[in-house]
């Protein structure tokens, strides 16, 4: 995953706003965890910072699109991503109510200034984006489990149940 810091402290207090369309942001980690999609479309985020005394707000859109394959058919298709954000990101060891682990995420403290890792926050902002289970269409009608036919493709012969008398053997077999 590459390096990007934001350096939060000295923002003016109204907030910065910053554009990114570094594709190894999101490129790398899919690389690096082999996961099972690539860029179609490539992806860019604008995002402000905005200073508190404890940690910094950042807002935001993300867009690209990817290429996924449907969690039913298997077939590839397009899936746009759109994001929109608004999250906090506390300092860490500021003060007690940040003291939890759990609650620092993408900022780094570095020689007595804060930096907001951008390159972390847009990969997970990413994440979050995504579809637990993508389907290329809410109408996709997956896979015949006997045959494997896309069935949104093709009328398989599965279903018609006695047109093949090796099948019967199976139903038959199947249900006993
Ligand atoms: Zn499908
Ligand atoms: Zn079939």
């Amino acid at each position: 995953m590459i390096e990007l810091l934001v350096e939060t402290t000295n923002l003016p207090g109204d907030g910065r706003e910053f554009s990114f369309d570094e594709q190894r942001i999101w490129a790398d980690p899919i690389a690096e965890f082999h996961l099972p999609y690539r860029i179609a479309e490539p992806f860019s985020a604008v995002i402000r910072v905005v200073p508190h005394a404890d940690g910094c707000t950042v807002e935001g859109t993300l867009r690209g699109s990817l290429v996924l394959s449907c969690d039913r058919c298997v077939e590839e298709f397009t899936y746009p991503v759109t994001a929109e954000f608004h999250e906090f990101e506390a300092y860490p060891g500021g003060d007690s109510r940040n003291d939890a682990p759990s609650d620092v995420w993408w900022v780094v403290a570095k020689d007595g200034l804060h930096y907001l890792d951008v390159a972390g926050f847009l990969w997970e902002q990413f994440q979050l984006a995504l579809p637990e289970k993508p389907l290329c269409t809410v109408l996709c009608r997956g896979m015949c489990a006997e045959c494997g036919a896309n069935k949104n493709l093709d009328e398989c012969r599965c279903a018609a149940s006695g047109s093949d008398p090796r099948l019967a053997a199976f139903h038959s077999m199947k249900l006993s």
